[in-house]
């Protein structure tokens, strides 16, 4: 029998060359420390985008927000601006802490995603601000809108919704993607069909439908869907695509994360800076969201700032990809992972090699956790905190407590000079979603986490 090559290599081959490739294969959890990274500096002479692009998305989100405000009046809190809150969980620091029988130095908050208005998940930062930047560049080319310092509220008139609703927009996704581009697509007037993956949750569709949009239900993976989408969309020119795997504009979506979390954190007076060092641990699909908020964080506070991702040991396709430095040439098949996750918002078996290449100058490391921790901490979170969380939205939780029960973890800590400074840090989960799932469903979740409550094997 001929073995498989993958990526032009025998598995033999991978294994010898990446010793934890095995017990990637084994679903076990790892901490994998990003070793391609170089100081933000150096890495961002390596790459074309810069802070720039992350300002333009910012003043492109700002034009916008007069708009926002008058189409979804539950942003007026937030003047138009779609921002969540951070928070501190303390009992859940103290529920990780016994889990993982370690001590987490430092404050544990949550980034509060889950609440984003609008679309109640992390997407709606990346998907919304794409289909905005869509909407304003065909409103510029047709001459409705005469220049970028005009008031965007003209977005909510007739006239636009029905020059709008001569276009459409499409996209692939496991669900949440869907809903903001769908939400928001609606609004403007788009004609929106959304191509949903086998993951996908039937309330998700039925809420897209309310809103008018079309959803086509396969039965396949999330790349595959992806796939199909885009080949139907290639095929009207009218059409347009968002497309989480190789959207520069979702990326940049993302980016703006960076500038308010430093907003937020200065006015709870927390310190960032070479003593109070932050890290953040964000749950990885296809990279897009983990990678944007990487991306804008560490323009912000370059090297003070530690970022992470996290994904389902059923599920690394972004851990793949960096390892093997093959990216999207590599899948979770390849290396004969099943992709079983009920963590559905990052069931991704192949990364965007997009963001992954883009991601290996930036991302500190990343981790994979198992179906029984996510389901754990759901019930957990409920139980100490009274929070809601859908359990892709977990993947970030037991960051801080992998940092510091895991060898690799203190490894970075020690290496990086840390281990005497983590008193001072802070370290942010995010929370990616949560707040529309019906209570149904979430009750559903919950029993499952009871069921699961038994400690690490
Ligand atoms: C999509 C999603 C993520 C991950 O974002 P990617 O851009 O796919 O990496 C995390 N959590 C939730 C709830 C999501 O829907």
């Amino acid at each position: 029998m001929s073995e498989q090559i993958i990526a032009g290599k025998t598995l033999g081959n991978w294994e010898e060359e990446i010793p934890v490739l095995k017990n990637i294969m084994e679903t076990e959890s790892v901490f994998w420390i990003n070793r391609f990274k170089s100081d933000f500096a150096t890495a961002s002479k390596k790459v074309e985008l810069s802070k720039a692009d992350v300002d333009d998305a910012e003043e492109r989100l700002a034009r916008f927000a007069s708009f926002i405000v008058t189409a979804f009046p539950e942003t007026e809190k937030t003047k138009g601006i779609i921002e969540s809150k951070i928070t501190a969980i303390p009992t859940m620091k103290a529920e990780l802490e016994q889990y993982y029988d370690t001590i987490i130095e430092g404050k544990l908050l949550l980034k509060r995603d889950d609440t984003l208005p609008i679309a109640g998940t992390i997407k709606a930062r990346g998907a919304i601000y794409e289909v905005l930047k869509h909407a304003e560049t065909l409103a510029l080319e047709e001459g409705l809108l005469k220049s970028i310092d005009e008031d965007y509220i003209i977005f909510a008139s007739d006239e636009f919704r029905e020059f709008f609703a001569k276009h459409k927009i499409m996209v692939g996704t496991t669900g949440n993607l869907g809903i903001s581009v769908g939400i928001m697509g609606a609004k403007l007037g788009f004609e929106v069909t959304v191509h949903m993956s086998v993951e996908a949750k039937q309330w998700k569709k039925d809420l897209l439908r309310s809103h008018g949009v079309t959803v086509i239900e396969h039965n396949t993976n999330f790349t595959k869907a992806v796939e199909n989408g885009r080949m139907q969309s290639d095929q009207d020119p009218t059409c347009y695509f968002v497309d989480d795997e190789h959207s520069m504009d979702l990326f940049l979506g993302y980016t703006v994360a960076g500038n308010r979390l430093k907003k937020q954190l200065d006015e709870q007076r927390v310190k960032v800076d070479e003593d109070h060092p932050l890290f953040v641990y964000l749950p990885c699909g296809i990279g897009g969201s983990p990678g944007g908020i990487t991306f804008g964080l560490k323009q912000v506070y370059g090297d003070n700032v530690h970022c992470f991702f996290s994904e389902p040991t059923h599920m690394p396709s972004m851990m793949l990809g960096l390892i093997t430095d093959e990216y999207d040439e590599v899948s979770i098949d390849d290396f004969d992972i099943d992709g079983k996750t009920g963590m559905d918002g990052l069931a991704v078996p192949r990364t965007s090699g997009f963001v992954s290449k883009l991601m290996k100058n930036f991302f500190d490391g990343g981790f994979t956790l198992q179906e029984k921790e996510a389901q754990h901490f759901l019930t957990a979170m409920i139980d100490k905190e009274g929070i809601g969380l859908e359990p892709a939205a977990l993947a970030g939780v037991p960051g801080a407590a992998r940092l510091f029960s895991t060898t690799e973890g203190k490894c970075y800590l020690s290496e990086k000079g840390l281990t005497e400074k983590m008193g001072q840090a802070t370290h942010i989960a995010w929370a990616t979603g949560g707040s529309m799932v019906p209570k149904e469903d979430m009750k559903e979740f919950y029993r499952q986490g009871l069921k699961k409550s038994d400690v690490l094997s």
